[in-house]
């Protein structure tokens, strides 16, 4: 297997494209800390203990662990308990993600804020979390969730956008710094892939998007976690600095 006794910790993957990394990264042999955030709309320890489950029945070893990865000491506190309950990091993979998408008009401050708490500072936060230990080690993979509107722009969106565009400024810099240490750092950019994120677009919205895709179609979140699970193996280990799209011909 390709990765073969790794540790991987998942952030965000109690569902959707967090969920199908979990789960591909399992299949190549990794055991899986799935990561998630408590919510009073939704039982997220749930949805994250069947994921776990999933990964087990991959013949794998699993943890949930719950960090708000906003939080700086609750994700010091989360890699601890990962390190005791499965080991110590190998992969790390920052897909926590939120949109809160208005025009820069009526963009609250606080919808500012929030995503690139969540989206930009949760990647920095988990990375330097782990990064230490992976350099001392000699080995170790940084993968980040970007997305096409990094590089492209969108309406509505200029809180995503910017966070989503950081997360290739963080990725490409902590690979120069890393890069003589085993260690590389990457991102996937997605395009529009199926999950609930992409469901709350409004439909005849949703059709207009599909129309402008190549490929004609949305992705899906195991599109994504191919991806995320080549650049964690030893096949990509010339690879670092690195933005894959996965976007069915939508930015080129
Ligand atoms: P999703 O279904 O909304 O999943 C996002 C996950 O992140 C959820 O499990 C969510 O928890 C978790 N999360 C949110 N805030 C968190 C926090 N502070 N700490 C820890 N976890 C947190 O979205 P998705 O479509 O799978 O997206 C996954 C990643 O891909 C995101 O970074 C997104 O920006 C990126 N992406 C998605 C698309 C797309 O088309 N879907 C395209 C490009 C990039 P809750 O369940 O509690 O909300």
């Amino acid at each position: 297997m390709a990765l073969e006794r790794r540790i991987a910790l998942v952030t965000g993957a109690s569902r959707g494209i967090g969920e199908a990394i979990a789960l591909r990264l399992a299949q190549d042999g990794c055991d899986v800390a799935v990561n998630y955030i408590e919510e009073p709309q939704r039982d997220n320890a749930a949805e994250a203990d069947a994921v776990a489950d999933r990964v087990r029945s991959l013949g794998r070893e699993a943890a949930c662990v719950v960090a708000d990865v906003t939080d700086r000491e609750a994700v010091a506190d989360m890699v601890r308990y990962v390190a005791a309950r499965l080991g110590d990091v190998d992969v790390l993979v920052n897909n926590a993600g939120i949109t809160r998408d208005r025009t820069m008009r009526k963009l609250a401050p606080e919808d500012w804020d929030q995503v690139i708490a969540v989206n930009l500072t949760g990647a920095f936060n988990c990375a330097q979390a782990v990064v230490e230990g992976m350099t001392d080690r000699g080995w170790g993979r940084i993968i980040s969730v970007s997305s096409v509107v990094a590089l492209t722009g969108n309406f509505g969106q200029t809180n995503y956008a910017a966070s989503k565009a950081g997360i290739i400024g963080l990725t490409k810099s902590l690979a120069r710094e890393v890069a003589r240490k085993g260690v590389t750092v990457n991102a996937v950019a997605p395009g529009f892939i199926d999950t609930e994120m992409t469901r709350a677009i409004p439909e005849d919205v949703a059709a207009q998007i599909v129309q402008s895709i190549p490929m004609a179609a949305m992705g899906t979140p195991e599109d994504v976690a191919n991806a995320v699970a080549f650049l964690a193996s030893d096949r990509a280990g010339y690879i670092t600095g690195h933005v894959l799209s996965v976007n069915g011909g939508v930015y080129m």
